[in-house]
């Protein structure tokens, strides 16, 4: 399917160009597949995940056909019921978003936790969009504070929640006093049967709409948890690296003194293993990413800050050793697994006194997480050969200032009686110097043969890093 931007709509150019303004270079899938219809006035029941855009999918074609210059007392255009104030907010703050073209357009909260006495004044103003909570809402009908003749769409945003706060009979009684002829809309993260009947009941043939999650997105990451108990935090470690066994592994810590420790500790374990911390220099940092990058490093660990922003290509198992500070350092940490489609592991460790926040991380993370037994304790440490690298690295001392190109080392490494192919790896040349992988199992009769060696021609400095 080719991405379809928001100006293949029947939408104000406004609107089209708000969006554009906003970045939304492109629909989501269920703004793909809702958009047309709701901009049709069908009424419709659609259900994708968190976070997928469902809010710009029921307000834009509310947006398009509201009439700002009509604003009379109390008469609204359209309303939108939501399940908390929290909810109620974020719609609003969407919806004013996408209507900032739209002069003198009044959308208002409707929810508890603000006097019902000065929403009623709001509304005396003039309201054209009002997005509430069922109970409050509710309120304001029963006292007459709404003309609810010119009321063109509704919109029931999650609404498997409101059911399950219990809000039906609400839902019932406000929808009974709306006009005949209402667009209904319907958005739920799941279909209990209470959204059937809902729908069953309110509805007139509804376009139903489910968008599956697609594979790009964290769904393929798998997120485990692992409460920490009285057994040590770094056997745990070594039982987890046993059995989720990944090529490269990125461990991250709070700080730079646990980085250099937990080096330490994997070095003498025999692994493979750098680090990327903020005392290090630039050259340092380089080297680290460049063997790990390249496959001579099977584990780098790394402090949030220092791997900020790097570019370390996809990974296969992210351990947060240490707990994230922020929650949004754990969404960071993660991105680096799970892309393009690919699989991957995300592992946390929670501590007593982190036990509360796992569930805030959780809920930023938009993903249920696993808390899978690890099972008994077989042994100490890692067993013999688990971290050697597939790679290890040549430094040539010579780069991009003296002309060298990768054709040419791949040439010299492999030319006659050398290396095969496939037994080089990345070559990544700076101004002067170059990292070349090459297989981890070479004889050192190979390296040695590799050090003494020409590369067009020329006698150069190499050696072996790891
Ligand atoms: P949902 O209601 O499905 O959970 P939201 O409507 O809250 O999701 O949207 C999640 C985020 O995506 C919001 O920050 C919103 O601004 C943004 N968003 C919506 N549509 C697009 C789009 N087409 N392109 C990029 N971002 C979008
Ligand atoms: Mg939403």
């Amino acid at each position: 399917m080719t991405a379809q931007t928001f100006s293949s709509l029947p939408l104000k150019p406004d609107l089209i160009q708000v969006t554009e303004e906003l970045g939304y270079a492109t629909m989501t899938p269920i703004q793909v597949e809702s958009l047309p219809h709701l901009l049709e006035g069908k009424d419709l029941i659609g259900q994708s995940k968190t976070g997928s855009g469902k809010t710009a999918a029921f307000s834009l074609p509310i947006l398009n056909k509201i009439q700002v210059e009509q604003n009379r007392y109390g008469v609204l255009q359209a309303m939108i019921l939501c399940p908390t104030r929290e909810l109620s907010a974020q719609v609003v703050r969407e919806i004013r978003k996408l209507g900032r073209k739209f002069e003198g357009l009044q959308v208002l909260p409707l929810t508890g936790g603000v006097p019902g006495r000065d929403q009623a004044f709001a509304l005396d103003r003039g309201v054209h969009i009002v997005v509430g909570t069922p109970g409050r809402i509710l309120d304001h009908i029963r006292r007459e504070q709404m003309d609810l003749s010119q009321i063109q769409t509704l919109v029931l945003d999650e609404a498997d929640k409101m059911l399950e706060m219990g809000f039906e009979d609400e839902i019932s009684a406000i929808i009974s006093e709306l006009p005949r002829d209402l667009q209904t809309v319907l958005f739920s993260a799941t279909f209990p049967e209470g959204i059937e009947l809902l729908s069953q009941r309110y509805q007139k043939n509804p376009v139903k709409v489910k968008v599956e999650d697609s594979a790009e997105t964290s769904d393929l990451i798998r997120q485990l948890v692992y409460e920490l108990g009285t057994e040590d935090k770094k056997n745990i470690l070594m039982r987890v690296l046993q059995q989720h066994e990944a090529d490269s592994i990125l461990i991250f810590c709070n700080t730079k003194a646990a980085v250099t420790n937990l080096v330490e500790l994997l070095q003498d374990q025999g692994v493979a293993c750098g680090g990327l911390q903020g005392d290090m220099d630039q050259r340092q940092r380089d080297l680290s990413m460049a063997m790990f990058r390249n496959g001579s490093y099977k584990i780098l660990v790394a402090t949030d800050v220092a791997s900020r922003g790097i570019d370390i290509g996809q990974l296969e198992l992210v351990i947060n050793y240490d707990f994230p500070l922020q929650p949004e350092d754990y969404i960071h940490r993660i991105g680096r697994t799970g892309r393009a489609g690919r699989s991957g592991t995300a592992v946390i460790f929670v501590g007593p006194s982190e036990k509360f926040k796992i569930f805030e991380v959780e809920k930023q993370a938009k993903a249920t997480f696993e808390r899978p037994n690890l099972g008994f304790k077989n042994q100490h440490g890692l067993p013999p050969g688990y971290g050697q690298a597939k790679m290890q690295t040549l430094v040539i001392v010579a780069g991009r200032k003296d002309k060298l190109r990768a054709g040419d080392i791949l040439g010299a490494f492999t030319g006659d009686g050398g290396l095969q192919s496939s037994e080089v790896g990345k070559i990544e040349i700076h101004d002067t110097f170059t990292y070349v992988a090459v297989s981890s199992m070479l004889s050192k009769e190979q390296i040695s043969r590799l050090c003494e060696g020409k590369i067009k021609g020329k006698k150069y400095q190499v050696r072996a890093l790891n």
